[in-house]
């Protein structure tokens, strides 16, 4: 069986794997050059798992029925419920699979996303995920090729005949790609989401796309899903669905990664560019609330924020890249930020006057602090704002990745319009994960998706035809 893997991150390198474990022959392409390869996933840090006990990389155990629970509160029980809980119980196979795969992992960490039971942290975070599963996949004689967007499938009705892909610098065949046709026996796709095109983005966001800041790679920028949708594979997925977070808004364009992510928000107030408050700072224990505050922000005008704290809670929350402005009084914050002196004043004024505190504020825990008749209210944590030096961080929405993506069955095989899936054709990664995190998102669930159905599709992509239908 000759095997085409389009895409080298987590899903496409776990199925390419698979694929070959199982017996085909494998090539993966790799949109990106080899210098940038791996996506998202070279970006990511932890696994969602769940466990019956706790191990090298958990605190405690985490129950599959617990795990399966958390997704369907942050989903709002919007989810694929086969493919949900097919996801949840293979999830605690994964870890002993990725070790075989080369993959270790590093003592359980504490810190403010909490995650130290239910996520397994790997060692050397995603460069080093990838870089053990490429070894892997090489040694075992997957082909890599680099440099290599795929942009179409030609197709026999519900068999994908051929995958269609520049090979070389050039992003088309007309300025300098050279374009190749590369037969298959089956095709998986685990390409991404669409995150890098700011067109596409824009058609759902309009001009609010232009303030964007990607957090992860270029090269997502979903050739190879259009290409799908062009072969007949029906969406799946809200077109609007983003996950996306605070960054800071120095942040470069793309794949400034983790590094700036703004965590401050909770420890004080955040404004808009009018100086003015927008939403409760405080609503919930960061972790389940850091993920909000890109679409907060993209609501807001020009689709800029600002956190503004005091040396109160200076170095209390993880760093970001950049140092945030810093100054003595308010009025010379206001300014560095680009803000209205006068109006920042008020609005810090007004929420000092209503904060009423009831013991120490303890960002582990809602812990009460909240303010009085004040709209919109901070309802945990509040205290005011008043030590000197103050500081403020400017903050753009910061896009994860993009929920649209294609329907998948059990087997990830790819579901065509009318609903009968290609014979040939699957899907893992962001690019179906759509079916299960249909908006919401649970940290570290991403590469869960992305492994299990990697795994599912490259086995069954390995498959002679017969033995599939
Ligand atoms: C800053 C950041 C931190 C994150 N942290 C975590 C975390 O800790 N845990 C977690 O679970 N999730 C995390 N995520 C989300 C996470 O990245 C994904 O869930 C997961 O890594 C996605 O894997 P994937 O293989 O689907 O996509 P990717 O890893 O993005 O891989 C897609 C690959 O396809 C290639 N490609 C794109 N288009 C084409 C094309 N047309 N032809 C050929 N190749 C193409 C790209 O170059 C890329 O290598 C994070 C994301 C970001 C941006």
């Amino acid at each position: 069986m000759n095997v085409v893997v389009c895409g080298g991150g987590n899903a496409g390198l776990c199925a390419a794997i698979a694929a070959r474990r199982a017996g085909a022959s494998v090539v993966l392409l790799e949109g990106a050059p080899a210098h940038m390869r791996g996506g998202n996933t070279r970006h990511t840090r932890d696994i969602r798992l769940a466990h019956a006990a706790p191990n090298a990389a958990a605190t405690g155990a985490y129950p599959e029925e617990e795990l399966y629970a958390d997704l369907l509160r942050v989903t709002g029980g919007e989810t694929d419920e086969p493919l949900a809980r097919r996801t949840v119980g293979d999830s605690t196979q994964l870890a002993a699979w990725m070790e075989a795969q080369g993959v270790r992992w590093q003592p359980p960490l504490s810190g403010t996303l909490h995650l130290s039971r239910t996520n397994g942290f790997f060692l050397g975070g995603g460069k080093a995920l990838a870089n053990s599963y490429y070894d892997t996949a090489q040694r075992l004689g997957v082909r890599v090729v680099y440099d290599a967007m795929v942009r179409a499938f030609a197709s026999d009705g519900a068999c994908v005949t051929h995958v269609i892909y520049t090979d070389g610098a050039g992003d088309t065949a007309a300025n300098g790609g050279r374009e190749v046709r590369l037969a298959c026996d089956a095709v998986v796709v685990a390409a991404g989401g669409f995150e890098a095109d700011l067109e596409w983005l824009r058609a759902y966001w309009g001009d609010a796309a232009s303030h964007f800041v990607i957090r992860g790679t270029p090269y997502n920028t979903g050739l190879a899903l259009r290409a799908l949708y062009d072969a007949g594979a029906q969406p799946a997925g809200d077109p609007r669905g983003l996950h996306s977070v605070a960054v800071d808004a120095r942040a470069p364009r793309f794949d400034g990664g983790i590094v700036t992510r703004i965590d401050a928000i909770p420890f004080g107030i955040a404004v808009n560019a009018n100086a003015e408050r927008f939403y409760d700072e405080g609503e919930d224990l960061w972790p389940k609330r850091y993920a909000i505050w890109g679409k907060l922000i993209v609501e807001q005008p020009g689709q800029i924020a600002y956190a503004i704290f005091d040396a109160k809670t200076a170095g209390r929350f993880i760093p970001s890249a950049f140092q945030p402005q810093r100054a003595d009084t308010l009025d010379v914050l206001a300014a560095s930020l680009g803000l209205d002196g006068a109006a920042l004043a008020r609005t810090v004024a007004s929420f000092n006057a209503a904060v009423r505190t009831h013991g120490p504020v303890d960002l582990g825990a809602l812990d009460g602090n909240a303010t009085a008749a004040l709209v919109p209210p901070k309802s945990n944590w509040a205290q005011p704002i008043d030590s000197p030096p103050f500081y403020g961080y400017a903050l753009r929405p910061g896009i994860t990745f993009t929920y649209r993506g294609v329907a998948v069955d059990g087997d990830a095989r790819v579901l065509r319009a009318g609903g009968e899936p290609f014979e040939n054709a699957f899907a893992a990664g962001e690019c179906m994960a759509g079916n299960i995190l249909s908006r919401g998102y649970l940290a570290g669930f991403g590469l869960t998706i992305g492994t299990v159905f990697g795994r599912i599709a490259g086995a069954n992509a390995a498959m002679p035809a017969r033995a599939r239908a």
